[in-house]
């Protein structure tokens, strides 16, 4: 009887487990995103990370492959994906270049935002009415025109933490007798400055008294008068995102701008918390991809490498095991945060959400580090990727609204006290 042929040499997982256990839909766009990442994105990945230039060949694979319109409604000619189909086909592009998936996902936020997000939130028939038509041409653009979307939101004070109202302001001015806002405002951080062709920028209406429920989100055209792209780019990782700063000097732009309407990003933060969850899926793939390379790298099959094959040493064995423990761990907490996605979670489950979030960036950062212990001194060269998995992974726990201290703070205060709850002494 002939024996069944073993393949050679170590397959990597699906990023999401087990794959029968995925819809249609998210095994094909998760294919489509491997086979685009494995073939295209990583071997660019390292000389967009060494000369920190924006991956716009990249972008134009995406562009082809209809990814750009991932979160873009079917009737709106997208691909109509959700929450949890996004976030696999996100961690599986994070896998072979973090930056385009960090990106990538400031890109489909706009879309998500505007889209199935906005679908769950509450407004007036009038303003609903208006969402459509406005949202209409944004998806259009994507869509049709194949044009790229950015969500510059921090501004280096409390306001990305949620903390405070945004500093960037817009004036409510109608010119030639069409309605708009006239933006002024700072950027930092701002990803594809230079590279998106609208930035989503969130703002305040500029009014007496405004608070944060006074927000605004509008695509500010990249060649509006008024718009440009400041300062260096010069970071420890994630350095193809070219996240420059973004100066907003006396912009108008007309309503049709809004991607949502007024005071509506208020709402989404409070009601749709899974909003800002997007942020990590970059970081599981980060963290898989660390596992993979540790796995091959012991294996002797990482391809330039000698063929020294380390992985009959026990200490090695005990190393990628834990690794493979944490990233189980990790993943499981990336998929029950995709599922729970939804408008007013319960307490629960946003404690979950936290707990994800925080668990995703400190976990691809301990992975990444436990990588390079493992394999040992060759494995840190940057002629191999595992130097700017190790950069790009420290990044995720900096992140705003939800850092590491931040994600901390606030399940530690959701512990312990329940809705209404006051201490007035340590207030
Ligand atoms: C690679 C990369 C890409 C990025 N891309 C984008 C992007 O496209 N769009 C975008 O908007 N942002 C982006 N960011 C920015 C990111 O989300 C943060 O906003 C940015 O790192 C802020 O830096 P900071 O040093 O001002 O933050 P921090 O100093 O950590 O925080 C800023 C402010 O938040 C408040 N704060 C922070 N921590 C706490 C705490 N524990 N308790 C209470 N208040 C606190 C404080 O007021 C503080 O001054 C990116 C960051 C990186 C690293």
């Amino acid at each position: 009887m002939p024996t069944a042929e073993v393949p050679a040499g170590y397959r990597p997982g699906h990023i999401a487990g087990n794959p029968a256990r995925l819809t249609p839909q998210q095994r094909e766009l998760v294919g489509i995103a491997a086979a685009l990442g494995r073939e295209r994105f990583a071997p660019r990945a390292a000389a967009h990370d060494r000369d920190a230039t924006f991956p716009f060949d990249n972008y134009a694979d995406l562009r082809a492959a209809g990814l750009l319109g991932i979160c873009v409604p079917r009737e709106h000619g997208g691909l109509g994906a959700d929450f949890a189909t996004y976030v696999m086909v996100a961690a599986e592009i994070g896998r072979h270049c973090g930056a385009t998936a960090l990106s990538y996902n400031m890109h489909v936020c706009s879309t998500m935002w505007a889209g199935f997000i906005a679908d769950t939130l509450d407004m007036t028939p009038a303003q609903r009415d208006e969402h459509e038509r406005f949202r209409a041409e944004h998806f259009r653009r994507i869509v049709q025109d194949g044009k790229v979307y950015s969500q510059p939101f921090s501004e280096g004070g409390a306001a990305a933490a949620g903390k405070a109202p945004w500093g960037t302001l817009a004036r409510p001015e109608v010119r030639d007798g069409e309605p708009g806002y006239v933006v002024d405002g700072r950027k930092i951080f701002a990803s594809l400055a230079g590279a998106a062709d609208f930035y989503g920028v969130l703002c305040t209406v500029d009014r007496p008294s405004a608070t944060l429920r006074d927000s605004l989100y509008l695509a500010v055209p990249a060649d509006a008068p008024g718009v440009s792209v400041t300062g260096d780019w010069d970071p420890l990782g994630m350095r193809g995102t070219v996240s420059r700063t973004l100066l907003l000097e006396q912009v108008w732009v007309p309503a049709s701008a809004r991607l949502m309407p007024e005071g509506l990003y208020f709402q989404a933060a409070s009601r749709f918390p899974h909003m800002f969850a997007t942020l990590s899926p970059t970081y599981m793939g980060i963290a898989q991809a660390a596992y993979d390379f540790t796995v091959q790298y012991l294996r002797a099959e990482v391809p330039g490498m000698p063929p020294v094959r380390r992985r009959m040493y026990p200490t090695k064995q005990i190393a990628v095991a834990e690794m493979r423990v944490k990233l189980e761990q990790t993943r499981a907490l990336f998929l029950a945060n995709a599922l729970d996605a939804g408008v007013d979670p319960d307490k629960d489950t946003r404690m979950r959400i936290y707990a994800a979030h925080y668990t995703i960036m400190e976990n691809a950062q301990a992975l990444a580090a436990l990588a390079i212990r493992t394999c040992g001194g060759q494995s840190m060269l940057r002629s191999l990727p595992l130097e700017r998995l190790y950069r790009d992974s420290r990044c995720g726990s900096l992140m705003l609204p939800w850092t590491a201290e931040l994600c901390l703070d606030r399940l530690g205060r959701e512990c312990l006290y329940e809705s209404g709850e006051r201490d007035e002494e340590i207030e």
